[in-house]
């Protein structure tokens, strides 16, 4: 007879949790999941699926413009109901969100709706009604919950992604702070729904870490779109007014909005998980410190997902979930491949990248070749939209090996996925030549750009 209540107790039934949970189950083991929200976690219910959804609804604003070049009239101006958005949006995400559980039902894993707290190594208590439960193996994958910084006066005035999806009202006038992925996704949805957006951060471009012309042209069309940015400034107050929110800045400027959201990152959910009581290590931040098999410091503790806060993102969390999985009850010895993880950025025009940046390549590489192309699309020709489309593909000149590829435009989140096979395989730039092209596509430039842009070689005398 076993000492314990459960083979394995999964806090949090995101991504990562409900993956792990599923697939334990499947193995044999006998497993409960505690979430204390919606089951689903950040992605399916206030992260990357409602997100894709008001995308998608954000997108249809250059649709109606357009569709005159390919002789449509529309006979009235279209109208947005964002009422009607986001009642359509939380259909969905209850559905999926149904479609979890289900997932979890059938696979015979215990479903607990309470907070979860650690007590000890292998002790978790469920807030909802007391209950001690003893589990030989403890998963935290509680994810990551948005931080509000500069934390500056009037800061509680803002919102934060988790609240902006079930506004009340559209907000005509939106202030966003930061420059990464959420703070441009959702200036980018809100502009083409019809907001005025402002947005400020502390750099001097958006998206830090991303290839340069990845970041002027994303840059370039989101001021197309109507974006304001303000570079190089940050809020000093949020003041409420009779005429909306006042938000000024460290330059000085003061800019009225009926909200303001802050996007400056997100932070491990940690804070009173007990994780101490186990012996859990974790960082600052409050993330977890785990290798690359999801260990804690703590022999009988695991954390998969955004609370380790080293790659926040979903297809992560799931992979490192079905891992460990695999690991503690299928005798598998899987591992996770943290190399090449390709990635977008949902705005309009929308970004794909795997690999390595320019930059980054020339840092490491001798001999960097860069093969560059920035056109306008097909579609553009007869609607007369001014977008372009970039694609860029970093190539180690002494191997010819691919090492990155970068694109924006259209469906460039698409096109990244299927790029991330090849160079995650070692495609060569021949491999890219001898690929014959899909015609007419714009996908059809990653595999016709013959001539380089650009070589760098390392300086000999360096
Ligand atoms: P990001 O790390 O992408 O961006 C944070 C932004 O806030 C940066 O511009 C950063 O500036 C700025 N910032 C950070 N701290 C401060 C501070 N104290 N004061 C002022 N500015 C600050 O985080 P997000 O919140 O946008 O997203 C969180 C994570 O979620 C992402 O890293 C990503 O992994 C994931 N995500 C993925 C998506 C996708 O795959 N499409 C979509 C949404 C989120 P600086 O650059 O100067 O540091």
């Amino acid at each position: 007879m076993s000492d314990f209540d459960v083979d394995l107790f999964v806090i949090g039934a995101g991504s990562g949790g409900v993956r792990c949970a599923r697939i334990s189950a499947g193995y044999g083991a006998r497993v409960m999941i505690a979430e204390e929200y919606r089951i689903g976690g950040t992605c399916v219910i206030r992260g990357c699926v409602p997100k894709k959804l008001y995308v998608y609804a954000s997108r249809f604003a250059d649709d109606f413009a357009d569709a005159a070049g390919f002789g449509w009239s529309i006979p009235q101006a279209p109208t947005f109901d964002w009422n009607a958005l986001v009642a359509a949006k939380e259909k969905e995400i209850t559905r999926l969100s149904g479609l979890y559980r289900k997932g979890l039902d059938g696979a015979g894993v215990q479903v607990v709706e309470s907070r979860a707290v650690i007590e000890g190594p292998h002790e978790v208590r469920l807030i909802a009604d007391g209950r001690l439960v003893r589990a030989r193996h403890i998963l935290v994958a509680v994810g990551g919950a948005p931080v509000r910084e500069p934390n500056v006066p009037g800061v509680e005035h803002a919102i934060t992604s988790d609240e902006i999806f079930d506004l009340p009202e559209f907000p005509r006038r939106l202030f966003v702070v930061g420059g990464g992925y959420i703070a441009l996704e959702f200036a980018s949805v809100f502009a083409r729904l019809g907001a005025e957006v402002t947005v400020a951060m502390r750099g001097d471009n958006i998206l830090r870490g991303f290839d340069e012309d990845v970041r002027t042209t994303l840059r370039g069309g989101l001021v197309h779109a109507g974006v304001r940015f303000c570079f190089g400034a940050l809020p000093t107050s949020f003041v409420r007014s009779a005429d909306g929110l006042v938000v000024t800045l460290s330059d000085g400027r003061a800019v009225t909005v009926d909200q303001a959201l802050v996007a400056t990152g997100r932070r491990p959910h940690t804070r009173g998980l007990g994780l101490e009581t186990a012996g859990v290590e974790m960082r600052p931040n409050g993330a977890i410190m785990v290798d690359e098999l999801s260990r804690t410091s703590a022999p009988s503790v695991f954390a998969v997902g955004d609370v380790t806060d080293m790659n926040n993102l979903t297809p992560v969390a799931i992979r490192e979930g079905h891992t460990l999985a695999d690991r503690l009850f299928g005798g598998k010895d899987a591992r996770c491949d943290y190399e090449h993880i390709a990635t977008a950025v949902f705005t309009t025009p929308e970004v794909g990248v795997v690999g390595l940046t320019e930059q980054q390549a020339r840092e490491r590489y001798d001999v960097v070749d860069i093969y560059r192309t920035s056109f306008r699309p097909m579609k553009a020709t007869l609607s007369g939209a001014a977008e372009k489309v970039l694609m860029k593909i970093v190539v180690d000149g002494a191997s010819d090996r691919v090492l990155g590829v970068h694109v924006v435009g259209h469906d460039a989140g698409e096109m990244v996925q299927l790029l991330g096979i090849a160079v995650r395989m070692g495609a060569t730039k021949a491999d890219f030549d001898a690929t014959m092209a899909v015609h007419p596509t714009a996908a059809e430039e990653l595999v016709t750009m013959r001539t380089r842009t650009a070589r760098f070689e390392r300086n000999a005398a360096g």
